[in-house]
């Protein structure tokens, strides 16, 4: 599920959005201030934001520029300054499009589907990475990088060899001697624990409860698979 961040403090607007959005079938995070804005931004993970830019704590515009150091995702600026001034303003430090408060919230909606359309195509062809869970999980083969949202993991090789063979055919059971022969390139007639060891570090590094991993999962008597879902 896409999930749309909407930073609004009217919470009459809040509330229309929310209901166009959701009829839409995506997941809205709506909070009224920049502070929590922001906040949301590092621990939520969000695919587009809606961003009023009269806020109580930090200005929209403030929030904007402090994204666009790190982030490239869409940035829908919806405001009641309506002067040209103000709409090339907001454009020129990131925004993807400016909206003008009145406003159509199908036009909104409309828009939001564009928007999030152009990025994942432009993403797909800058990006050498595969992508799970709707992004949580994305694995480079070519730069060797791991990331969960939008935090690298430092992996070892051998960490990064078996998340990147057990990622690239998800369900896909492997047996730990295949495991071994893959990730050391020698084949292995036994049981060997050195890999139950680097899956635990792994789903420490890479789990949100390693305890209950979602991306490398126990097959009993046998071995593990990758158990995300590609994007
Ligand atoms: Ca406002």
């Amino acid at each position: 599920m896409r999930t749309i961040l909407v930073i609004e403090d009217e919470l009459k607007i809040v509330h229309i959005i929310k209901a166009y959005l959701e009829k839409e079938g995506f997941q809205v995070i709506a909070v009224t201030d920049g502070a929590a804005g922001l906040n949301a931004i590092e621990t939520r993970h969000p695919d587009l934001i809606i961003l009023d830019l009269m806020l109580p704590l930090i200005p929209g515009e403030t929030i904007l520029t402090k994204l666009r150091q790190t982030s490239e995702i869409p940035v829908l600026i919806l405001s009641a300054k309506c002067s040209e001034e103000e709409r090339i303003f907001g454009l020129n430090i990131g925004a993807d499009d400016y909206l003008i408060k009145p406003f159509s919230p199908r036009e909104l909606v409309a828009r939001v589907h564009a928007h999030l359309r152009r990025f994942k195509a432009v993403n797909a062809q800058h990006s050498t990475a595969r992508s799970y869970n709707q992004n949580r999980l994305t694995i480079d083969e070519i730069k060797h990088e791991v990331n969960v949202g939008s935090n690298p993991i430092n992996l070892t090789p051998t960490e990064f060899k078996i998340i990147n063979i057990l990622s690239q055919t998800p369900g896909q059971v492997f047996s730990r001697s295949q495991l071994v022969e893959q990730v050391q390139g020698y084949s292995f007639d036994g049981y060997d624990r050195t890999i139950d060891s680097h899956i635990k570090n792994l789903r420490q590094k890479i789990e949100q409860n390693p305890n209950e991993p979602l991306y490398i999962l126990t097959v009993y008597g046998i071995g593990y698979k990758f158990g995300g879902v590609p994007d």
